[in-house]
């Protein structure tokens, strides 16, 4: 019996195939006619239209109809109710339910703990308890279903009563509106309900995120569970890197690991507890990156413990610049040139008129700031409006960024010179320089080989001694006056190979600069041999060293048709040739070879002149040639 309600609720919606219920429904409500007819007149009258039907249903559906009815039952309810004769016994029974309960509470006093229990305590059934039953199980029973006994009834009571119920039925059904505001009011409470457990929730899903990733970190740290070095700092030269850390960490001893190009990190070095915590890594590439792990490891054996390391990377420093040569490119200007550095950003330039470059202004050189010479490919800067024979004094560097340099060059001091003028000079066609050395003097030795030039056409060098100019400045300054060049060939050639001095030279320059107006840039050395002085002085002198590819030995046979011969048997292209402006065997040579040479084509060029018309460049101070493009110290 007790599982009545449970099961009148299942089979709800087969009423129609079981017409017994209904009667013992109606029954049910009959034998409790004293008091149960008497309430139910009262709550008829109390329910007429004098309240506003609306209200009084919405109210009454409220306050009976729990949330869990579906829309679906609601409105199969709504229109099977129409017409029928038991849409109300359930109200009936609502009513004669609480008067039972009333009773029972009154009776049971404080026996009211559980009502399944009372039921199932009582072997025989009375009212009382059914009703009761029907009360716990409110959302079903309250239901407008009908409600059933098995008691057996009249068909006449029934016929009278549901006359006055349909006519209520009538004034009082629910609409299929108001039946789907119960149903979206129920549904309201339950979504808020949904909702209150979503905000629920949120606090719970931080607090659960947050204790997962203290665990990982936990996890992670107690995985390495070794302390990491610290202050880990990198300082690099141009071929080693070293790397200082603080050794906080009691007993570790420590791991530095190098990154391969391949991306793997190997050991490359292992510091001990006890030494200093350092490590220099040695033998790498210049302006190269490189990056290193430090590990602390702890224990022994199979106890040991790494930490997952310190990375740091940083950029060997480039190399020093190398190459570095100028010249006088275009009237009043310098040019600088020095090799491709690589993997560098960009250059330094140190430019300034005093010595120490206290004064120098420091000009940045991004690598699209400058032109690369196509013949050497090397980097090339000009800057001009400069005062001509103004020694300046530079130096240069490289860089990769803001903190990585190379270290600068010696400071180097420059001169602007006379641009060499290459009028008249086909570069393709071939050419030869004539070159006449220990002049001037005071006989027509010189004063013939001018004349020679001045009918024939062409140029030559004439590497003069300091003294001499000095003596016969009229020839130095016909030299000048008619295209010549004029070079060094120290003061007075009392010195040579390892005895010149920088005196022997610059006295020289001073002494030639004084005679003819312009101070030397090619430099021959006394028999041809070079030093390092003497080279060094040459470049900060601004002067290119010039040996010889053909000696005519003029000066030992003395001979003007050895001469020559000399000339004519070896000629080639591009040669620099070796003769004396103090012979006169040598100015009688001149004047027969200077013909011949220009008929057989041959250009006759000064050795600047040379040089650039070969190379396109001008001569590089400090350099010695032996032909255009050949070069010897
Ligand atoms: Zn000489």
């Amino acid at each position: 019996m007790e599982r009545r309600p449970q099961k009148r609720v299942r089979n709800s919606n087969t009423r129609t195939r079981n017409t017994d219920r209904r009667d013992e429904h109606v029954s049910r409500v009959s034998s409790s006619a004293p008091v149960s007819q008497k309430v139910r007149q009262i709550y008829l009258d109390a329910d007429t239209p004098k309240i506003p039907v609306g209200d009084t249903q919405t109210q009454r559906i409220d306050q009976e109809a729990p949330y869990t009815i579906p829309l679906e039952d609601t409105q199969r309810l709504d229109w099977d109710s129409y017409g029928t004769d038991d849409l109300f016994p359930e109200e009936t029974s609502y009513h004669e339910e609480r008067m039972a309960r009333k009773a029972q509470s009154v009776r049971s006093g404080a026996r009211k703990s559980s009502s399944r229990q009372k039921t199932q305590q009582r072997s025989t059934q009375s009212r009382q308890s059914q009703a009761r039953q029907s009360q716990t199980r409110q959302p079903q029973s309250r239901t407008p279903r009908a409600q059933q006994t098995h008691s057996p009834r009249s068909r006449q009571t029934q016929s009278r009563q549901t006359q006055t119920r349909q006519a209520q039925a009538r004034s009082s059904r629910p609409s299929l509106q108001q039946t789907q505001r119960l149903d979206l009011s129920a549904y309201r409470k339950a979504s808020s309900k949904r909702r209150k457990r979503k905000k629920l929730r949120l606090p719970f899903i931080i607090i659960g995120a947050a204790v997962l990733a203290a665990l990982i970190i936990i996890l992670l740290t107690a995985a390495g569970g070794v302390k990491e070095a610290a202050n880990v700092k990198i300082t690099s030269t141009e071929t080693t890197q070293t790397i200082t850390w603080d050794n906080k960490v009691k007993n570790a001893s420590y791991e530095v690991l190098q990154k391969s190009p391949e991306g793997s990190f190997t050991v490359v070095k292992t510091v001990s507890a006890d030494s200093t915590p350092s490590a220099t890594i040695v033998e790498l590439n210049s302006a190269t990156e490189y990056e290193y792990k430090v590990r602390t490891v702890k224990g022994e054996g199979k106890k040991q413990r790494r930490s997952n390391g310190v990375s740091i990377r940083a950029y060997t420093l480039p190399a020093a610049v190398t190459e570095l040569s100028f010249w006088t490119e275009i009237q009043d200007s310098l040019t600088f040139s020095w090799a491709d550095t690589q993997n560098v950003a960009g250059y330094e330039l140190r430019f300034g008129t005093s010595d120490n470059l206290s004064d120098a202004d420091t000009i940045q050189l991004a690598l699209s700031d400058l032109v690369v010479d196509e013949g050497t490919g090397n980097y090339t800067y000009q800057i001009e409006n400069l005062e001509e024979r103004t020694p300046y004094y530079f130096s240069l560097r490289s860089y990769i960024d803001n903190d990585t340099f190379s270290s600068w060059t010696e400071t180097r001091t420059a001169r602007v010179s006379r641009p060499v003028d290459m009028r008249g000079i086909d570069v393709n066609a071939p050419m030869v320089a004539l070159t006449f050395d220990d002049g001037p003097e005071g006989s027509d030795i010189t004063t013939r080989i001018l004349d020679t030039f001045a009918q024939y056409g062409g140029h030559a060098t004439f590497f003069q001694l300091g003294d001499r100019a000095s003596s016969y400045s009229d020839r130095i300054k016909r030299m000048v006056d008619e295209g010549h060049e004029v070079g060094n060939h120290t003061y007075d050639h009392s010195h040579m190979g390892d005895s010149v001095t920088r005196e022997d030279i610059v006295k020289a320059n001073d002494a030639i600069e004084e005679a003819g107006g312009v101070r030397p840039v090619s430099f021959r050395s006394p028999g041809g041999s070079t030093t390092d002085l003497i080279r060094e002085t040459c470049a900060e002198e601004n002067m290119a060293l010039y040996y010889w590819s053909l000696d005519t030995r003029d000066w030992y046979t003395r001979d003007a048709d050895s001469v020559i011969s000399v000339i004519k048997n070896n000629i080639e292209d591009g040669d620099i040739i070796l003769m004396h402006n103090i012979y006169g065997s040598s100015a009688e040579a001149v004047e027969k070879i200077v013909p011949w040479l220009i008929d057989q084509g041959y250009q006759l060029v000064t050795v600047s002149q040379l040089l650039k018309a070969k190379t396109g460049d001008l001569p590089v101070p400090g350099t010695q040639y032996v032909t255009a493009t050949q070069t010897m110290n």
